[in-house]
């Protein structure tokens, strides 16, 4: 069994975006990125810490914008169209999720789509379905089929199976893992609440992707002998024995499910550190695109 190593894949990716950065240093290019952060959530303030720190160490350009969470809807739309006519920057992220006040589809449709490093914006989403190639694709999916190329595991006529059905995850990688070409050509079920049988779905898959956030939800019954296991969940669970009272697990049940994989993701340290390295990329692909 193959345990995916997605904080190696993503330095690798990392290391990879250093080096873009250093060349277009030389041309007096700076790719810039700006994360929106609004309100006080403790995990949004990690996600966003941890993006701006990557940028920190790689030498590029970032802005994190903090906003009380007060901040009106009005207020939030002035600071995204700011952000589309700053030149200095080339990404633009808000943070998911804002406080229940805010809309989030207006504001991810106020973002230019040739900054959306998100890939959430509707024009990339239908870029993505057309296999554009300019279009921007969600970072986790994006993540994900790189891991699965980095291993060189075949996706030509596998059989996929993803459960869940977001925006964010099950969706966008579907339409990535369908597309023609290299790291595609799959033939992807995707699998969610209302599924029908959906261990017996699961077996049938030759890679299986959990997006779920549920902890342990996979077990051994919905596993193939010899299938490929990538767990996209990140999931708080009570562990007094922790130092902060927590761990993090993932939607797949871990000691039950590697003795049947041929490879499979850890939760952490497998398609999480993924998800950055990705969004620091889409970035460079955003400078490219705009600058040319
Ligand atoms: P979501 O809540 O938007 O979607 C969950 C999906 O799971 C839904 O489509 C739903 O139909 C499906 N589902 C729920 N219960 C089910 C059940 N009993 N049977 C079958 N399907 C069921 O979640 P999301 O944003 O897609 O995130 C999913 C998980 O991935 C979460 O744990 C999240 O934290 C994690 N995540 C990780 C990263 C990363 O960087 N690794 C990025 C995004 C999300």
């Amino acid at each position: 069994m193959t345990l995916i190593d997605g904080k190696a894949v993503s330095q690798k990716v990392l290391t990879e975006c250093a080096e873009k950065l250093t060349r277009l240093a030389a041309q007096g290019r700076k790719p810039g990125l700006a994360v929106v952060l609004v309100g006080e959530d403790p995990a949004s303030r990690a996600y966003v810490g941890s993006k701006v720190k990557t940028c920190a160490e790689l030498g590029m350009h970032s802005r994190k914008i903090e906003l009380k969470a007060a901040t009106t809807q009005h207020e939030l739309l002035a600071v995204v169209e700011e952000l589309n006519y700053d030149p200095d920057i080339h990404g633009i992220l808000v943070q998911s999720p804002p406080p229940p006040h805010i809309d989030e589809t207006a504001i991810v449709r106020a973002i230019d789509p040739r900054k959306d490093v998100d890939g959430f914006h509707p024009v990339n989403v239908a870029g993505l379905a057309l296999e554009d190639g300019a279009a921007f694709v969600p970072c986790t999916p994006l993540g994900c089929q790189r891991l699965l190329l980095e291993y060189s595991i075949p996706t030509e006529g596998a059989r996929v199976v993803i459960i869940g059905r977001s925006m964010i995850v099950g969706k966008p990688l579907a339409l990535l893992l369908m597309a023609k070409g290299r790291g595609g050509n799959a033939t992807v079920t995707v699998a969610h609440s209302r599924c029908r049988d959906l261990p017996g779905v699961c077996r049938e898959a030759d890679i299986l992707i959990a997006a779920i956030g549920r902890p342990g939800f996979v077990t051994s019954d919905f596993v193939k002998e010899g299938a490929v296991v990538i767990d996209v969940g990140i999931n708080r669970v009570d562990d007094a024995s922790a130092k902060n009272g927590y761990r993090i697990v993932g939607d797949v049940n871990f000691e039950e499910v590697a003795p049947k994989c041929s490879a499979i993701t850890p939760v952490p340290g497998g398609v999480g550190p993924m998800t950055i390295a990705m969004l620091i990329s889409n970035t460079l692909k955003a400078e490219r695109l705009i600058h040319g």
